[in-house]
C-alpha cells in the first residue's frame, strides 16, 4: 500500500496510478486542475476532451456495441467477474486514491471501493439471471414472451463524492447487459476515473476477446457532458450528482427520446419517537450526519425529535458534534474529513447564517484551522436547533449541516418529513410497530429508501438505489435495476394454422 504520509499528494497519486498501469502522460500541462481536498494542494492538470473528441469515443463505443451485444451474457458475466478479480487485488491502491482526491477517511475509500466489489459479484450472477417472462395470450395456437436485448451504449455522468463506485453501479450492469460505457467523471476527480479504466483494462486484457472501446472515460466538466447528453447513439444517460444538473440533462435526453437514470440531490430526514433505543439512534444519526463530512447524497440533514425523548437525545448529540475528530483523512484518525473545496465551505456558511436569521441555534460550522493547511477546508460539523422547517432547511447543502426539529404528531410529522423536493432517503427510529408500518406504507415516507432504526446513508448493493421528486426517479444497483439498461420486446408467436386476432377483431377478406 502507498503511505501518502511519506510523499506529497501529487506524487503519491501518480504513484496508485503507475502501479495500477493507468496512463500518466497527461496528467500536467493541461487546463483542468484539479486539487486534493484534504490539504488543497493540485495534483494534476488534464486536458479536457472536446466534443470531437466525445464524438469519436461514441463512434468507438457503437461500434463495439455490434459485437458485444450478440456475446452470450453469461460470458460477458466473465469480464466483469475478472473485474471483481482485478477491484480486489487493487483495493488498497484504489481506496487511498478516493482518498486523495475526494478526502475520505481510509476506511470509507476502501468502503467504496468493497461496493464495487460487490455489484460485480451481483452482476455476475445476473448475467445468467436476464430473464424474461411468458404471458398467458388470448388466442388459442399462440404464445407471447418478453425478452430482454442490449439496449446500446451507456453514458455515465457522475458526482466527485462516489468517484468510483457509481461507475461500477453502472459498468458492471451494463456491460452483462450487453452494453458498452463511456464515462465522464466529475472534474474534481478525474485521476480515480483513470485509476479504474486502468484496473478495468487488466481485466479486459485477462478476457481476451473484447471488442476496442468496451468502456471509456471522457474528460472535462459540463461541456463535455453535454456532448453525451445530446448524442443520439447514447441510448442511456445515467447522470448522477445535483438537483441543478438533473434539470438540464433531463430535459436535454429526453427531448431526443434518450433514456435517462437521474440521481440527484437528497434532503434526508429522520425521526425519533418516543420509544426509540436512543442510543442505537445516537450511533445511527451521528454517522448518518457527520460521515463523510456531510458529503454523501444520503446524508441525514433533517432531524424530527419527539417532545418526549428530545431533552435526551439532543443534549447528548451536541456533544457527539463538540467532541467528533476533524483532521487530515491520511494522517490521522479523524471520523470528519475535507470539505471538498472553498465553495462548499462558503455554501455551507451561508446556510447558517441563513438558519440563524431564520430563528436557528448553530452549534459547531465553525473552520478548523490546527495544522490545516490554508487551501484545505475542515470544518466542525454543525447541528442546528431550528423553531421550524423554513429557508434553509428546505434544500440541500452539501455540507455536515443537521437541522434539528421538534416534533409532538405523528401525522403531522410525516407530512413535513416530505414537505421537502427531494425524496432520496429517509429513516424512522421506534420499536413501536405502528409507527413503523405507517412510516413504510404508502401514506408514511415518499423517499426512494425509507429504513427502520438504520440511519439515512450507508445503502446496500442489492437492493435498488434511487429517489423520487427532486432526486430524479432514476434506480440504479441492485434489484431490477439492470432493467434499466436492456431493451424489452414483446413477441407472439402463432404456431396454429388459423390468424385469430386479438380483441376478437374480425377482418376476413
Ligand atoms: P454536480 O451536479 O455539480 O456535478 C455532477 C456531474 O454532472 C459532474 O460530472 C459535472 O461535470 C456534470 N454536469 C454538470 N452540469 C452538467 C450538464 N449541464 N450536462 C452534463 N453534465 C453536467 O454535482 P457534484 O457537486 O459533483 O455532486 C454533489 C451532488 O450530487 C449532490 O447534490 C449530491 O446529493 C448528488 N449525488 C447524488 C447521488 C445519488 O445517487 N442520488 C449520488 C452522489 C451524489
Amino acid at each position: 500500500m502507498i503511505d501518502a504520509r511519506d510523499m506529497d499528494l501529487k506524487t503519491a497519486a501518480r504513484t496508485v496510478l503507475d502501479r495500477l498501469g493507468a496512463d500518466t502522460a497527461a496528467l500536467d500541462g493541461g487546463s483542468m486542475a484539479s486539487f486534493s481536498p484534504v490539504t488543497g494542494e493540485q495534483i494534476a492538470a488534464l486536458a479536457e476532451h472536446s466534443a470531437a473528441e466525445v464524438t469519436a469515443a461514441i463512434d468507438r463505443a457503437a461500434a463495439a456495441f455490434r459485437s458485444w451485444r450478440n456475446v452470450p451474457a453469461p460470458r460477458r458475466g466473465e469480464l466483469v467477474r475478472l473485474l471483481g478479480e482485478e477491484l480486489r487485488a487493487a483495493k488498497d491502491d484504489l481506496g487511498r486514491l478516493v482518498s486523495i482526491e475526494a478526502g475520505k477517511s481510509p476506511s470509507e475509500g476502501a468502503g467504496e471501493v468493497q461496493e464495487m466489489i460487490d455489484i460485480c459479484d451481483f452482476a455476475v450472477g445476473l448475467s445468467r439471471q436476464l430473464y424474461g417472462l411468458t404471458i398467458a395470450t388470448e388466442r388459442p395456437g399462440h404464445r407471447m414472451m418478453e425478452t430482454w436485448h442490449p439496449l446500446g451504449v451507456v453514458g455515465v455522468i457522475s458526482a466527485f463524492n462516489f468517484p468510483v463506485a457509481v461507475w461500477s453501479w453502472n459498468t458492471a450492469l451494463a456491460l452483462v447487459c450487453g452494453n458498452p460505457v463511456v464515462w465522464k467523471p466529475s472534474e474534481k476527480t478525474p485521476l480515480t476515473a483513470l485509476a479504474c479504466q486502468a484496473i478495468l483494462d487488466r481485466a479486459i486484457a485477462r478476457f481476451g476477446d473484447a471488442p476496442a472501446a468496451l468502456s471509456q472515460v471522457v474528460i472535462g466538466g459540463r461541456e463535455t457532458g453535454e456532448a453525451l447528453v445530446d448524442d443520439p447513439r447514447v441510448a442511456l444517460v445515467s447522470a448522477t450528482g445535483s438537483t441543478r444538473m438533473g434539470r438540464q440533462v433531463g430535459p436535454r435526453v429526453a427531448a431526443r427520446f434518450g433514456r435517462s437514470i437521474l440521481e440527484l440531490g437528497g434532503n434526508n430526514a429522520g425521526i425519533v419517537c418516543p420509544s426509540a433505543d436512543l442510543d442505537m439512534a445516537l450511533r445511527a444519526i451521528a454517522f448518518g450526519a457527520m460521515g463523510t463530512a456531510g458529503q454523501r447524497c444520503t446524508t441525514m440533514r433533517r432531524l424530527f425529535v419527539h417532545d418526549g425523548v428530545y431533552d435526551q437525545l439532543v443534549p447528548r448529540l451536541i456533544k457527539a458534534y463538540g467532541s467528533v475528530s476533524v483532521g487530515n483523512p491520511l494522517t490521522s484518525r479523524a471520523l470528519v474529513g475535507p470539505l471538498v473545496d472553498g465553495q462548499a465551505f462558503a455554501a455551507m456558511q451561508a446556510a447558517l447564517e441563513a438558519a440563524k436569521a431564520a430563528g436557528g441555534t448553530v452549534h459547531g460550522g465553525a473552520r478548523v484551522t490546527d495544522a490545516a493547511p490554508e487551501a484545505a477546508f475542515y470544518v466542525k460539523p454543525a447541528l442546528v436547533e431550528m423553531p421550524a422547517q423554513t429557508g434553509p432547511v428546505l434544500e440541500e447543502t452539501f455540507a455536515p449541516i443537521l437541522y434539528v426539529m421538534r416534533y409532538s404528531d405523528f401525522g403531522s410529522v410525516i407530512e413535513q418529513h416530505n414537505a421537502v423536493g427531494a425524496g432520496l432517503s429517509s429513516s424512522i427510529f421506534t420499536t413501536d410497530l405502528r409507527e413503523s408500518e405507517a412510516f413504510l406504507s404508502a401514506s408514511g415516507s415518499d423517499c426512494g429508501i425509507a429504513n427502520v432504526n438504520i440511519g439515512t446513508s450507508g445503502a446496500e448493493i442489492g437492493g435498488a438505489f434511487g429517489g423520487e421528486k427532486e432526486t430524479g426517479g432514476g434506480r440504479e444497483s441492485g434489484s431490477d435495476a439492470w432493467k434499466a439498461y436492456m431493451r424489452r420486446a414483446t413477441n407472439t408467436i402463432n404456431y396454429s394454422r388459423d390468424l385469430p386476432l386479438a380483441q376478437g377483431v374480425v377482418f376476413d377478406i
